[in-house]
């Protein structure tokens, strides 16, 4: 039976594909159908029809799902962030173990069985919802010409305005009207990517769940402040002279530069931007307010530029080591500083368990000399460092690896050192030139995995030990084919879920060198 376009069809769905959405079949033809969830029966329209196959859109649920469950976010379906919100907490996270034993077995070629037995049960959140740390809110106007901040509709870049994504922290809400009630009043205006022109591009929230700071950097179009003062004021300012305007702005600025140069207050970045400061800084936890400059047209949302308005240039944070029995806290500690542009970890909470097995993982006894690759702010080294004799961080990123040194200093750790490059180029290079080894090399590189120069140096070093933290299970599968071809055997595999919600998950891997 052949299918078109436009066709409606009934289908029960009876599995779900790795980005979330519900597979079904009608007469041997399959379908795609985004929100529709395993047990559903549904209606569904054809929007794209190939030959044995289709993408269709959900019409109507005839028959809910037993694991279906009320989205707490009425966008969940336009929002490209939640794609399993209508699925129970409990079926998400079966979801994510069997994408995980899925991705082992089909791309790692293990055996099923073996997989099975291995695996240990995923390590969920105990509230999946307001657990990110860092949001990224783009600004800009609705069809009325209205100032609106909130989130991009799944793969595009149109916003749809909505100040209370349930998986951010509960500030966000205020401070993102509050910013955007002062552009309105001020007639600030919003970037607008089509044509490069206004002025405020994204709002950045971050919090420090440990430290309860948080901080508001504004990613700005500025290119000067006379410019930004006198035209980039965007298409509502009317109403009064210029000059007059200006005096104005200047009146209150030099008023409010004076009361807040204490704080750190130095330039101006846009009109009346002590009033803002002023109100953002009553907020509960308020630590830093900050600008960053970005006058490029590109999707990269910060500039490279950060200036700090009000308060401090970083927010701090802690994490804790955890029990890995039940997860309870131990106590111990690692505080970390974070810059707007800081790499971090946006679960704190599950990162600390992540980090903790990573930690039992590496069964580490006080003598062990570790790598940890892909280190960025050298969070994972750190962990380490408490129960290693010496860790090793390597990093492409130079300002992570600052950050790094900074915050092994700030923590009293003395046995760590920081390399700035090439995983796959520092390794083999300290390896074959110098002689250096590792017992235990810890990698947690980005969803691409490790690079095959990294993972063929890492086999002639021959650690007892490698410990794989991985963001991405179908690049974990391939590289652990190629360890355990290297003469290592996987002993244990657990995921853990980071990102509630989403069809993302964590997972950690150990291998250990077979005896020879
Ligand atoms: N372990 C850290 C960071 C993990 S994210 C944490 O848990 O916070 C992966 C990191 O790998 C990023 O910081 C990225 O900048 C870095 N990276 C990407 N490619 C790299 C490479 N080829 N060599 C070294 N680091 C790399």
């Amino acid at each position: 039976m052949e299918y078109k376009k436009n066709d409606i069809l009934t289908v029960t769905i009876e599995d779900i594909g790795n980005d979330g959405e519900g597979i079904g079949k009608v007469n041997g033809y399959t379908l795609f159908i985004k929100d529709a969830v395993i047990g559903d029966t549904v209606s569904c329209k054809i929007m794209k029809a190939k030959k044995n196959y289709a993408y269709a859109r959900l019409e109507k649920i005839i028959k809910p799902s037993a694991i279906r469950t009320e989205p707490l976010c009425k966008y969940h379906r336009q929002c490209g962030g939640c794609q399993i919100q209508a699925m129970s907490y409990e079926a998400q996270l079966a979801f994510k173990q069997k994408k995980i034993r899925n991705n082992l077995v089909r791309i790692g070629g293990f055996e099923p069985e073996f997989i099975d037995g291995i695996m240990e049960p995923m390590v969920g959140m105990e509230t999946p919802f307001y657990y990110r740390n860092k949001a990224q809110f783009p600004v800009g106007t609705d069809k009325g010409g209205k100032l609106i901040t909130g989130f991009y509709a799944g793969r595009t870049h149109d916003i749809i305005a909505n100040t209370d994504c349930v998986l951010g922290v509960k500030e966000n809400k205020r401070i993102l009207e509050t910013v955007i009630a002062f552009m309105t009043d001020n007639h600030v205006s919003a970037y607008d990517e089509k044509t490069g022109r206004g002025l405020i591009r994204h709002i950045l929230i971050r919090k420090g769940f440990a430290s309860g700071e948080i901080m508001v950097c504004l990613v700005i179009n500025y290119t000067s402040n006379a410019g930004n003062l006198k035209e980039k004021g965007g298409k509502g300012e009317g109403g009064g002279s210029k000059a007059k305007r200006k005096a104005e702005i200047n009146a209150q600025t030099s008023m409010e530069n004076k009361a807040l140069k204490k704080s750190g207050g130095n330039g101006e970045y846009f009109p009346n931007q002590w009033t803002l400061v002023k109100v953002l800084s009553e907020i509960e936890g308020m630590a830093s307010v900050s600008v960053s400059i970005n006058t490029e047209r590109t999707n990269v949302i910060m500039g490279k530029e950060v200036h700090t308005i009000w308060g401090k240039d970083t927010i701090s944070d802690t994490i804790h080591v955890r029990n890995t029995s039940d997860f309870a806290l131990t106590g111990k500690g690692i505080t970390f500083h974070i810059s707007p542009l800081s790499f971090y970890q946006v679960n704190p909470v599950q990162t600390e368990k992540l980090y903790s097995l990573a930690l039992e993982y590496a069964g580490l006894t006080g003598k062990e000399t570790v790598w940890d690759l892909y280190c960025g702010i050298g969070t994972i080294s750190l962990f380490l460092a408490g129960k290693a004799k010496k860790v090793y961080g390597v990093e492409i990123v130079p300002q992570a690896i600052e950050d790094a040194r900074e915050n092994a200093k700030r923590n009293g750790i003395a046995n760590v050192e920081f390399f700035v490059g090439r995983a796959e180029e520092i390794l083999p290079e300290k390896y074959e030139r110098e002689g250096i080894y590792a017992d235990v090399i810890v990698v947690d590189p980005p969803r691409k995995g490790c690079d095959e120069n990294c993972l063929a140096a890492m086999l002639r070093m021959k650690p007892e030990r490698i410990v794989y933290v991985s963001c991405d299970s179908a690049t974990l599968a391939r590289d652990l084919k190629v360890l355990r071809d290297g003469g290592y055997e996987v002993m244990r595999v657990r995921g853990v879920d980071q990102f509630g919600q989403s069809v993302h998950v964590e997972t950690v891997a150990l291998l250990t060198r077979k005896a020879q």
